[in-house]
């Protein structure tokens, strides 16, 4: 199948011809014409399966010029990364359209933002936090919301944004279209479908042909995380085809760790990206890395979910996620569209079980290769690793039997309900009651 037989109009068939794109991908195929027939969706599929495309391409193909100041068509996910680069795709498909596209999100001045909305818009990206307090305070109008799509809702609801994204629900037309996205369908995601859906139609996009398929993964078994830290620079040295490498870090902190060790062993080739950088500090990194300016990028996982860079050589898990569906995101990194990439997982003792629970949701053992020779096997400890859990049953706690002197009878608190009623009660000494209506 070709984007012409999706019947697209001439601006998207050149935008996307000026992409390079020249096949709809599954996903995209079976979502069009659910999209266009006006019905909600909800898709399943993770990042590098061109769901992003799924859903802008019938939106636009849909789209109509006006001049209406109120947006149509709302996108919410779950970080400002995804919102500025989610901007920049639109952008990028609408090259050949009138399309007013802008994004919002956290963490900048929400004045600058209400400005943006003020001159009028067709298509707002959103993180939702930033768009419950724009819509809250009347600076922006979501009545004439047609479209709705909610991105990685699987993260965002990880994220904790429940209620937020509630309230955006309910401020929303009733007579709407939904499409929602979402990498894996958890109990949360299902329940929030059964509210707020209408007869979705579900699509999920195969496995066959997943970037999953093309990735070459393999795993070290590593006792400790400074000895991760050998390996990883061990492996940076040795081998010349981790060319553009984005390294997975459990924590802030590990990430300071690593980018620390690397960089003395390999000045300026590597950039970090966390919580604790500030938003130009990531933006940057981020296309330093893109543009191949540098030959790494460390991340956690927050920060690195949806994002989209290209011609990732290598995805290194410095650790074993407890959750596997963060393996699969993170490995899909690499290996997108139509290129091959590898994923290293450096796995200890204490992470088998979880690295179990890859395997089994994956279908698929990670072969296991063999430490190199001259590896320094280190015995220091971080903190976490410091920590383990007794073995011992501790006693239950028992209460001791007194205070150590009596509280004085005004000191002692006693609940009793209505608190009103129960000064009025003293104040009055006798408590005032209704009296019996007389027969
Ligand atoms: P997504 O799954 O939306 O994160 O997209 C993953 C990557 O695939 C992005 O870099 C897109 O630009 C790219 N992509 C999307 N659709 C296609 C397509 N039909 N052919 C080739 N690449 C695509």
């Amino acid at each position: 199948m070709t984007f012409e037989d999706l019947n697209l109009n001439t601006p998207l068939l050149n935008a996307i011809s000026d992409l390079g794109f020249t096949q709809p991908t599954p996903i995209q195929q079976k979502v069009f014409s659910v999209v266009m027939s006006g019905r909600d969706v909800v898709g399943i599929a993770q990042t590098g399966t061109g769901k992003t495309f799924a859903y802008l391409l019938p939106i636009l193909r849909q789209f109509t010029f006006s001049k209406q100041k109120e947006p149509r068509v709302l996108i919410v996910v779950p970080t400002r990364e995804l919102v500025v680069q989610l901007v920049g795709e639109i952008k990028k498909l609408t090259a050949y359209m009138s399309v007013r596209v802008e994004g919002v999100y956290g963490g900048t001045n929400i004045n600058t933002q209400k400005l943006l909305i003020v001159n009028g818009l067709d298509i707002l990206v959103a993180t939702p936090g930033r768009l419950m307090d724009l819509a809250l305070c009347r600076a922006l109008n979501l009545r004439y919301v047609r479209q709705f799509v909610i991105d990685e809702v699987d993260e965002m609801l990880n994220l904790g944004f429940r209620a937020q994204l509630t309230t955006i629900l309910d401020l929303l037309p009733r007579r709407r279209q939904n499409l929602l996205f979402s990498a894996t369908m958890t109990e949360e995601v299902d329940e929030m479908i059964g509210i707020f859906f209408n007869a979705p139609v579900n699509i999920e996009a195969v496995r066959a042909g997943t970037p999953l398929e093309r990735i070459e993964q393999s795993a070290y078994e590593v006792p400790n995380f400074y000895t991760k830290l050998n390996l990883l620079e061990h492996l940076l040295a040795t081998d010349d085809t981790m060319r553009k490498v984005l390294i997975f870090s459990p924590s802030k902190r590990t990430a300071d760790l690593i980018h620390k060790h690397l960089e003395a062993r390999f000045p300026e080739q590597f950039e970090i990206i966390h919580g604790n950088k500030s938003q130009n500090f990531r933006m940057n990194a981020v296309a330093q890395f893109e543009k191949g300016l540098c030959r790494g990028l460390i991340a956690t996982d927050l920060l690195a979910r949806g994002l989209d860079v290209t011609d990732v050589t290598h995805v290194i898990n410095v650790d074993t996620p407890a959750e596997p569906e963060t393996y699969i995101h993170r490995i899909g990194r690499t290996g997108r569209a139509d290129r091959d990439g590898a994923a290293v997982l450096f796995t200890s003792e204490a992470e088998t079980s979880a690295r179990e629970a890859i395997e089994t949701l994956m279908e698929k053992k990670i072969p296991v290769l063999p430490l190199p020779g001259d590896l320094v096997i280190s015995d220091q400890l971080i903190e976490d690793e410091r920590y383990t859990v007794p073995e011992v049953q501790l006693k239950p706690l028992t209460r001791p039997a007194g205070a150590f002197h009596e509280k004085k009878a005004k000191n002692k608190k006693v609940n009793l309900g209505n608190k009103t009623k129960h000064l009025r009660d003293m104040k009055y000494k006798k408590p005032i009651k209704k009296k019996a209506k007389r027969k």
